[in-house]
């Protein structure tokens, strides 16, 4: 695919700021590659593989296929433990992560790289929060994951593929990795992606850390929730955990968490009620 030559080595003689040039010509080809025809058969593999994209309104679909396009043309994909990386694995993981991109100004995930795909569930080195003061050591399986001083994501296709096709079982692992990703674009990993006023971040942290206590408690003491309790080890797994279910259980979380439904859908400028599935 060919796109508008973007160096700015010739024109920073101009005198111009080198980072703005870069910046302008980045959003340039940007709009070139959202503009231009969606592959066929990748359209086909996403109307097989990511059973939301159905649900969509037109104007959404066709926003997250030009996201879709940018998201492909920018990030490397590669497979682990003899994974082949084809269309199917690049555009099944790209449109589900394009989800969390519609309707908001984006930089496409600008701290991630590479993605990297196993064919299923890996092990590695964890220590995992069990219950109350007991964490658990050792290597465990793995559906994915990703981390603030990576550069990339790590992703089991099997997973990937599970959590496409049941888009309301509260279970997403692009949907949360990338999440994690959103957390890292204010240079933090604190359950807080960047938001745009004072305002916001003070509701933002209010009513994330009353939710995050909750959901503590309630692991605790063996109650259940509608949340994945593995939101309790942090608050960033707490935002990764809660973006899986808004997207997924939006009227549960809605009717059992209308704050931070409410936090969320004002972040992400999407109210899924309208196009779930649940
Ligand atoms: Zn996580």
């Amino acid at each position: 695919m060919r796109y508008p030559d973007e160096t700015c080595s010739r024109v920073s003689t101009r005198g111009l700021d080198c980072a703005v040039i870069f910046g302008f010509l980045k959003q340039r080809r940007r709009r070139w590659l959202q503009a231009q025809p969606f592959p066929k058969e990748w359209l086909v593999t996403i109307e097989r593989n990511v059973l939301f994209f159905h649900r969509l309104s037109a104007s959404d679909q066709v926003e997250l296929l030009g996201h879709t396009q940018v998201f492909l043309a920018e990030k490397r994909f590669e497979g682990c433990d003899g994974l082949e990386i084809t269309d199917e694995v690049r555009v099944t993981i790209a449109a589900q992560a394009c989800l969390l991109l519609l309707h908001r100004k984006t930089d496409y995930f600008p701290r991630l790289l590479t993605i990297l795909v196993y064919p299923s569930t890996y092990l590695a080195e964890d220590r995992r929060h069990v219950h109350g003061h007991v964490w658990q050591e050792g290597k465990m399986a793995r559906l994915g994951e990703t981390g603030r001083w990576l550069d990339a994501i790590v992703l089991a296709w099997d997973a990937v593929k599970s959590g496409a096709a049941d888009p309301s079982d509260g279970k997403n692992v692009v949907l949360h990795e990338f999440a994690h990703q959103l957390d890292y674009e204010n240079y933090a990993e604190d359950g807080a992606p960047a938001l745009a006023t004072r305002d916001q971040r003070l509701s933002w942290q209010e009513v994330m850390r009353g939710e995050f206590a909750s959901l503590r408690a309630a692991d605790e003491t063996g109650i259940p929730t509608l949340l994945d309790t593995y939101g309790a080890t942090n608050p960033a797994e707490f935002f990764a955990v809660s973006t899986e279910a808004f997207f997924e259980r939006p009227r549960a979380l809605r009717t059992r968490h209308p704050k931070l439904y409410a936090e969320l859908r004002s972040y992400f400028h999407q109210d899924p009620i309208e196009y779930s599935a649940e």
